[in-house]
């Protein structure tokens, strides 16, 4: 199983090949998104924000959001190391956080400083509507993120969770 500087190696070394392979399918501007969502997925939304690592602690001030995930997600599980599963339950988890925190900010400037800033349904709309006008850069981030957990698993050695690998008990005999 790699160590998190060989992750870390890894991710920046592969970043740039990804992109480029990305470029004749999706375009120039695509490919760069491609590789920077390669990099993001693999030095902050690492599989293994499950337990202490590098990825969590680039988080810095913001590592405490990662805590809630730590607990309740066992190390190299399904629902960190799983494919597509584990990227997708990060980003509902970093999405979660994020409404959470742009809820409490919108309170705290109304009644503080009689500030309104956009809703979270206004920035959702927002998002939404540059989604579907880019869908090349959907892709780009999506596939981005999930290669770069594709190359974790890869070197930690098996692209498959530990759960997947645990045997049926044996049937005693009658
Ligand atoms: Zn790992």
């Amino acid at each position: 199983m790699a160590i998190g500087r060989d992750h870390d190696r890894a991710t920046l070394v592969a970043c740039m090949p990804f992109g480029l392979a990305l470029t004749p399918w999706l375009g120039l501007e695509a490919g760069l998104i491609g590789a920077g969502a390669f990099a993001f997925g693999g030095l902050w939304l690492s599989p293994d924000l499950d337990t202490q690592s590098k990825p969590l602690h680039r988080w810095g001030a913001l590592r405490w959001i990662w805590w809630p995930y730590r607990r309740l997600v066992p190390h190299r599980s399904l629902f960190s190391h799983g494919p597509l599963i584990g990227m997708a339950l990060r980003l509902l988890w970093l999405l979660s956080c994020s409404l959470l925190g742009w809820l409490l900010l919108q309170e705290l400037l109304q009644s503080l400083l009689g500030l309104s800033i956009a809703s979270p349904s206004t920035l959702a709309a927002s998002l939404k509507t540059n989604a579907l006008a880019r869908p090349r850069m959907v892709l780009s981030v999506a596939l981005g993120l999930e290669a770069s957990v594709w190359l974790h698993l890869l070197m930690d050695g098996d692209p498959l969770p530990v759960e997947w690998h645990r045997r049926p008990r044996k049937r005693k005999r009658q």
